[in-house]
């Protein structure tokens, strides 16, 4: 019996094997395009677990078959993609299960669109939003540890993800939470799939306390390698293995239920904007705005701006606004254009508060300050549709990119290093330098300035032949350089696999032999998105690039 027929015998989801369907899910938002086998789209939970205790079964029968969860499949490192079986979670399992109190319990499949439109009814949200928040889906979120424009102040996905429900190899689906000191040694007596998971990583992470504590990273933000080191809460006494499944990119199981904690935001914005023509005012300006404690503060740089004023159409449609209305609108930007040139970075710092003067107030305060100590150019958005002009060229930056290049492909293969803030005025100029040395690499900058994090883009001519050489080179160039500051290779995009070649050389040989032990206790079997993250080889990815040739 051929697989599709088998898995449609016992599967009430759909099985699908069209060349419309495999090409469909052949790519995410990365250079990669690899076709699936197979693609299913499970009912529920039932589902999931027939699937998985099928694959392992044909596993042990010797098969080369695994399962690759998918979500909205907007990731960026080719994490969602495989040769063998995708799991799509957005046709079926998108619903919102309910809220108890400040806590929403949901499927992976849901957008977070949909999410957030009615955790709004209650007045929360999930503030770990990216800015893909209109494309992908909880599921992806939860696999990538995503962040974004509100990490300054809330943080990201692992912060709000207070229970999991994952199928394991065994076919059975399990619920992961923080247990306390009673629960936890209760699970290391347990004879039982769970019971042995939990007892080999408690006495991974005791016997190897030091080297897990030291490899936390040195940044505010980090999707890289699997968080071993915020499992155990020494002074709570609190064992929570949800920190080692949140970002771990479907490796380790498939995720089917998640419970979040929500937050009340502030109710009212205003939004300062900064057009910095002087590079090396830059770490004069981020030190100081961050005095001012902006919920937010982004940045995107002359590349972007410029393609967003090319593309500000496709801005009417996306604002939904009028677009002779939006065209007066971004006069102002024409003219400064015209007459002072385009900035070199424009920063956004977002200052919220209970009432509208007081979120007003902040934001004058912070405006002037920044005037009279640096001289630069600024204003504050009169208006919220304002204010939505600038965060759209921030959250599109990358969207415009991919959709509007012709001949180049936007490639993302340096999209998200971080560094300390206070080291981005040196750490900036060396990473241009680097970029600049290669003539076939124009590039965008957009990023999270106040968390040091920065999504580079380069366009790149996918039929030209030097493609993969530049980017081994510039890769490696530009994570030598971030790792000579002590800084992630991935703030939230994670590893996937454009960067797990480079894991090891971020996190050194024994914390990544930890990871590795890691995948092996959580799914010893091999059946959950193999070749990701670890166990990566640099030249089988470069190979699954789609050269369009
Ligand atoms: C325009 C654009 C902007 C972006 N901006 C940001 C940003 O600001 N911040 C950011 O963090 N990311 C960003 N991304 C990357 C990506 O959109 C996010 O990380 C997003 O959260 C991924 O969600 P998804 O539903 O699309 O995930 P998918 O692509 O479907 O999956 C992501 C990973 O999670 C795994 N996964 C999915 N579902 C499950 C499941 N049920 N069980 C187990 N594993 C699962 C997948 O196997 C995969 O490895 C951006 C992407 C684009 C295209």
């Amino acid at each position: 019996m051929n697989l599709a027929r088998e898995i449609r015998s016992f599967f009430k989801g759909d099985v699908e094997i069209s060349t419309k369907t495999r090409n469909e899910y052949s790519r995410d938002a990365s250079l990669f395009r690899i076709k699936p086998e197979i693609v299913v789209f499970p009912k529920d939970v039932t589902d999931v677990c027939n699937l998985v205790s099928f694959v392992a079964k044909k596993k042990r029968e010797g098969a080369h078959i695994s399962l690759t969860a998918r979500s909205g499949g907007t990731d960026m490192t080719g994490g969602p993609l495989s040769d063998s079986i995708v799991v799509v979670f957005t046709r079926y399992m998108n619903h919102l299960k309910g809220f108890v109190g400040e806590y929403a319990i949901v499927e992976p499949g849901m957008y977070y669109r949909d999410f957030d439109a009615e955790t709004k009814k209650h007045g929360l949200i999930l503030p770990s939003y990216p800015a893909s928040r209109e494309i992908c889906a909880i599921g992806g979120m939860v696999g990538n540890n995503a962040g974004g424009e509100k990490n300054l102040k809330y943080g990201k996905t692992e912060h709000y993800v207070k229970k999991i429900t994952m199928v394991l190899g065994d076919g059975r689906p399990y619920v992961f939470k923080p247990l306390h000191k009673g629960e936890w040694e209760q699970k290391l007596q347990e004879h039982t799939v769970e019971g042995d998971i939990y007892r080999r990583m408690h006495d991974m992470i005791v016997s190897h306390h030091a080297l897990v504590e030291k490899a936390r990273p040195a940044v505010s933000k980090n999707s890289s390698g699997y968080n071993l080191w915020d499992i155990w809460d020494e002074n709570r006494e609190v064992f929570d293995l949800t920190k080692v499944i949140v970002g771990s990119q479907g490796t380790l199981g498939i995720i089917t239920n998640i419970t979040f904690q929500l937050v009340r935001p502030n109710p009212h914005s205003a939004l300062v904007i900064l057009f910095l023509d002087d590079m090396k005012k830059l770490g004069g300006v981020i030190k100081r705005m961050m005095r001012h404690k902006p919920e937010s503060f982004e940045s995107y740089d002359d590349n972007t701006f410029r393609i967003a004023i090319k593309y500000f159409p496709e801005f009417a449609v996306r604002l939904k606004s009028n677009f002779f209305k939006l065209a007066i609108s971004f006069f102002p930007e024409l003219w400064m254009m015209l007459t002072r040139g385009i900035p070199k970075l424009v920063l956004l710092a977002e200052f919220t508060a209970k009432t509208p003067k007081e979120a007003r107030l902040m934001a004058e305060k912070a405006e002037k300050d920044m005037r009279a100590s640096f001289g630069i150019r600024t204003k504050i958005a009169r208006t919220n549709a304002e204010a939505e002009k600038y965060w759209l060229m921030r959250r599109e930056s990358f969207n415009l990119l991919r959709k509007h290049t012709r001949g180049l492909r936007a490639t993302p293969f340096i999209d998200d290093v971080v560094v300390r803030p206070e080291q981005v005025p040196e750490f900036l100029p060396k990473l241009e330098k680097i970029i600049n040395e290669y003539d076939d690499l124009i590039y965008t900058v957009a990023g999270h300035m106040g968390d040091g994090n920065f999504h580079v883009i380069p366009l790149m001519d996918p039929k030209n032949k030097r493609m993969k050489q530049i980017i081994r080179e510039v890769a490696r160039r530009v994570y030598d350089l971030v790792l000579s500051y002590h800084g992630s290779i991935s703030g939230e995009h994670n590893d996937g696999l454009i960067r797990g070649a480079y894991v090891e050389d971020m996190f050194g040989k024994d914390v990544y032999g930890l990871f590795q032990e890691t995948k092996r206790i959580f799914d010893p079997d091999g059946i959950f998105n193999p070749g990701k993250k670890i166990n990566v080889s640099l030249e089988q990815s470069l190979a699954k690039i789609e050269t369009g040739s």
